[in-house]
């Protein structure tokens, strides 16, 4: 059908280089979603009847590159902004693949492990998880195409359904769980009843999703701003428990508490864009109230730093994460973070720490801390934008034992 939607332009360039060369191209997934309730995407994905080698004919060796070996996508840079272009493909015909001696036996029977064969814009709008990610848009031709029939329903009335069979599509792919129970936190939908129940019997399946994919998950909601809105969803549909155990058990904590209300206002001040959306920022914000506590303090009130701080947060930081574990780089810059805070509150300034590693993030974080819970005009002044003392060379994190 005809539509029009405030496509960003570059976009539509994109796409008509695409067409032009010969290739139907459509954008495609959250882009469409956000711009049909009125919100500003956050990236865009562009779905194509080109493989990543045509696409990189098509743009140039500079500027494309090929991604993935399993499933292969490419990248297209714009400037600072990476696009995703990935050739329309159809859900693989008998799943799995061949499995180690032993394997097979504890992966459940329809698990996708290969996911690499192209096919026709219908077969891939089949193969998407939800009717809301499924819609296709050509900003050329202004056509909205909508192949489920109830993907432009189901976006008006706020409801995230599974594309298919809603158990087998857990099944195939457990991260789907995770995607739409985000899509439930960021924008309050909720969930249609066979999807919801066919979560609810599946949620344990989570252990077998590609430990990659849900860090690469885990990473995206701790760089959103609404990543306190999915862990509240995660945690009501029981999904935390299985997910992020360390977190579900303290839920009703006043820790857990005093870290919601600082995630809060730290993806305010993201979507507000006073301040970049960090995932190490995130990730200390995150821990920051269990270290307190296992130095004996309440959350708000900061440890005494000359005690054994970094064992306890190099832990907190670890049994946050485990099952999955986050990137290494994530977990040292956040530990760095953590260790500037107690001197920092204090306003101990020894001469190291401004401009130390990782003190504009210790910077905001303190930030966020006075503001929610000490309020106290003197402590942000005290310490200097870091571009507001000459720089004396970064000093490099100190090597992990
Ligand atoms: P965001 O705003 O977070 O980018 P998104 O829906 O665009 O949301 P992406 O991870 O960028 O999420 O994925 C792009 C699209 O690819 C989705 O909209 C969906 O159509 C499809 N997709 C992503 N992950 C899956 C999956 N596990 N199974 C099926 N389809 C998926
Ligand atoms: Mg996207």
């Amino acid at each position: 059908m005809k539509y029009t939607l405030p496509v960003d332009p570059r976009m539509t360039e994109v796409v008509d280089e695409l067409q032009s060369a010969g290739f139907e191209t459509y954008i495609v997934g959250g882009a469409i979603r956000d711009l049909l309730m009125d919100r500003r995407p956050k990236d865009y994905d562009i779905s194509t009847a080109a493989t990543p080698e045509q696409v990189r004919n098509v743009f140039g060796r500079r500027s494309v590159r090929i991604i993935g070996r399993r499933f292969r996508l490419a990248h297209l840079h714009l400037g600072k902004e990476i696009i995703e272009i990935s050739t329309f493909r159809r859900a693989p015909e008998g799943h799995g693949r061949e499995t180690d001696e032993g394997e097979s036996e504890t992966l459940p029977e329809n698990i996708i492990l290969s996911d690499n064969d192209y096919g026709t814009v219908e077969e891939d709008a089949r193969r998407r998880d939800f009717t809301v990610n499924a819609l296709y848009f050509d900003p050329v031709q202004e056509e909205l195409l909508d192949f489920s029939g109830q993907s432009l329903d189901d976006i008006r009335h706020g409801v995230v359904r599974a594309i298919g069979d809603p158990r087998l599509r857990f099944e195939e792919d457990p991260v789907r769980m995770l995607r739409a129970l985000k899509l439930v936190g960021q924008y309050d939908f909720s969930m249609d009843a066979d999807t919801e129940n066919a979560l609810f019997s599946s949620l344990e399946l989570i252990r077998f999703a590609s430990p990659s994919r849900l860090s690469l998950e885990l990473e995206k909601v701790l760089s959103s701003a609404y990543g306190d809105k999915h862990l509240k969803a995660f945690h009501d549909y029981g999904f935390l428990e299985y997910f992020l155990p360390f977190l579900h058990e303290r839920w009703e904590s006043e820790a857990m508490r005093y870290a919601l209300e600082l995630l809060t206002e730290r993806n305010y001040r993201v979507d507000e864009g006073v301040y970049r959306n960090s995932i190490s920022l995130a990730t200390a914000i995150l821990a920051l109230p269990f270290v307190e506590e296992s130095c004996g303090s309440r959350p708000g009130d900061l440890w005494d730093p000359s005690r054994d701080s970094l064992a306890a947060i190099r832990d907190i930081l670890d049994a946050i994460f485990r099952p999955q574990g986050m990137i290494r780089s994530v977990m040292m810059s956040a530990e760095h973070i953590l260790r500037l805070q107690a001197p920092m509150a204090r306003m101990e300034d020894d001469g190291s720490i401004v401009g130390a590693y990782g003190y504009s993030h210790a910077r905001e974080v303190l930030s966020i801390q006075n503001f929610v819970r000490w309020q106290n005009p003197e402590l942000q002044d005290f310490w200097p934008a870091e571009h507001d003392r000459p720089r004396r060379g970064r000093k490099r994190p100190p090597r992990r034992r």
